[in-house]
């Protein structure tokens, strides 16, 4: 059963976010986003393997924002091991103040990998390597912090799957990343179903002008008409401000 939640529509409350993938192209947009709709003693959390571009960010972000408002914090972790989701998740325990009333996990985190044909894939250390990043990793992340911070009452608990339209949509030589964005929906779906304290959303940001769309049009020698990161950030705001989705959905760019 989903769960619709009553919330301000202005602000996204006195939250703890945890972005992934939040250095560079929409994870660090999204971080700009949402540090302007967090209410004073929120907690951001920024996840990524480079550790400078998030103190950087963390530093944009500072310039706009004072420690009282919100406090940010850059975990450098390789979210495709153990020892990154860990850390990932002992950080967030660690940093977690008193009197949260918003838990928001974004998975951002996505890599292409190979878009090269189905019979390249013989090599399963290769593929399990992309799986375990783009969808183990995200499973494993996300029961840690559910772990951290059990549903109670008055507790407003989101997690967003920052998804694809190739989650619904099989494209050839996209085998890996198709396969990865599609069980990442359903397993959110999963979740969606099973906990119904915790809203879900499956949100598809469209063509993006980020590095991933630069390896795009390099491997394939097709442009596509990208639009700015913040752009599809502020629509993912205005959905989670609304709040009035169902639990579970997929939400594409271009219906917002
Ligand atoms: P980018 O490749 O530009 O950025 C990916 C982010 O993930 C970076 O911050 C990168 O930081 C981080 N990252 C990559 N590998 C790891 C890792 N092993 N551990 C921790 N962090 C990691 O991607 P986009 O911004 O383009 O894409 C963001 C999301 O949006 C992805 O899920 C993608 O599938 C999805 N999307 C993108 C579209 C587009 O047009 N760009 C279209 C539809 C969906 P670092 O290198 O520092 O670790």
């Amino acid at each position: 059963m989903s769960h619709i939640y009553a919330t301000n529509p202005r602000t996204l409350g006195r939250g703890i976010c945890i972005i992934t993938g939040a250095s560079k192209g929409f994870g660090r947009a999204l971080a700009h986003e949402v540090s302007h709709l967090l209410e004073p003693g929120s907690v951001l959390l920024l996840v990524a393997r480079s550790g400078t571009l998030l103190q950087e960010l963390k530093k944009e972000l500072q310039s706009f924002t004072d420690e009282h408002r919100l406090m940010v914090h850059c975990i450098a972790a390789d979210l495709n091991t153990r020892e990154g989701v860990n850390e990932t998740v002992r950080i967030t325990r660690q940093e977690a103040v008193k009197d949260i009333d918003h838990v928001l996990l974004i998975h951002n985190v996505g890599s292409l990998g190979d878009i090269t044909g189905f019979e390249n894939f013989t090599n399963l250390e290769m593929v399990n390597s992309y799986l375990s990043l783009n969808v183990s990793s995200a499973l494993t992340l996300t029961a840690g912090i559910l772990q951290v911070f059990p549903c109670r009452p008055g507790l407003r608990w989101s997690v967003v799957n920052i998804s694809s339209v190739f989650a619904l949509q099989a494209l050839p030589s996209w085998v890996l990343y198709c396969t990865a964005k599609a069980a990442r929906k359903m397993m959110f779906s999963v979740l969606a179903e099973e906990e119904p304290n915790v809203k879900v959303l499956s949100y598809s940001p469209g063509p993006l002008d980020t590095e991933m769309q630069e390896e795009i049009q390099r491997v394939t020698g097709i442009s596509h008409r990208l639009f700015p990161c913040h752009e599809s950030a502020a629509k993912l705001m205005k959905l989670l401000l609304e709040n009035n989705f169902l639990s579970g959905t997929h939400i594409d760019f271009f219906e917002v």
